[in-house]
């Protein structure tokens, strides 16, 4: 639920953002009906059944875009990260890196962009109650090991941000504050973030 809200905290896309987001989406044949300008970050959550051709693009002839570039701009999330293919998870090394993806098939190469914000989430262990006031994990510590290994360490050197959640009890939710914060005032801090950063950086080619 916390992943599916992250776009809503994102700025507005800006002119050039749009038209790129909206050229892959046209591309990928599914910029929706009467929108002709994608205007907000977009959000791609592939299941982790998700083929490598499927995340990174491709398909027989005509090579079309993929997750990566479907979520140019956007948030691009992998729930039950552990749980998808260990080709898949290495084949997101390379735009996380560049940015873009270069797909060859018969009918040609094409480069496209894929410049997103990736999300994970994983359980600590298969059944998910391996966690520090979690009860009842019963699996073996080697099987634990295993499990939190398909996470490659090349991917998780590209992840910034590491978050422990733990369970949430009923009266966390009734109890004073449960409620949390809105999207909106969220969205108002990360643009304030935004604005000091780009005045920050100003004289530097960096954004
Ligand atoms: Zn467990």
């Amino acid at each position: 639920m916390l992943a599916e809200r992250l776009p809503g905290i994102l700025p507005p896309l800006t002119r050039q953002e749009s038209l790129e987001v909206t050229a892959v989406h046209s591309v990928g044949g599914i910029l929706p009906p009467g929108e002709p300008l994608v205007r907000r970050a977009p959000y791609c959550a592939p299941h982790h059944s998700a083929t490598m051709q499927s995340l990174v693009g491709g398909g027989n002839g005509l090579p079309r875009p993929g997750a990566v570039s479907l979520a140019h701009r956007g948030v691009l999330f992998l729930d039950e990260a552990p749980e998808f293919s260990g080709k898949a998870l290495d084949a997101l090394r390379q735009p996380l890196e560049s940015g873009h993806v270069v797909i060859a098939r018969a009918a040609g190469v094409v480069r496209l962009p894929a410049r997103f914000l990736l999300a994970l989430a994983a359980n600590p262990c298969p059944c998910g109650r391996h966690t520090l006031y979690g009860a009842g994990c019963e699996c073996p510590a080697s099987v634990i090991r295993r499990y939190q290994a398909r996470l490659s360490g090349p991917l998780l050197d590209r992840v910034d941000l590491r978050v422990e959640v733990e369970p949430v009890t009923r009266s966390d939710l009734l109890g004073q504050g449960g409620r949390g914060e809105t999207t909106a005032t969220v969205a108002a801090r990360v643009h304030e973030a935004r604005t000091r950063a780009a005045a920050r950086l100003s004289d530097t080619p960096g954004r």
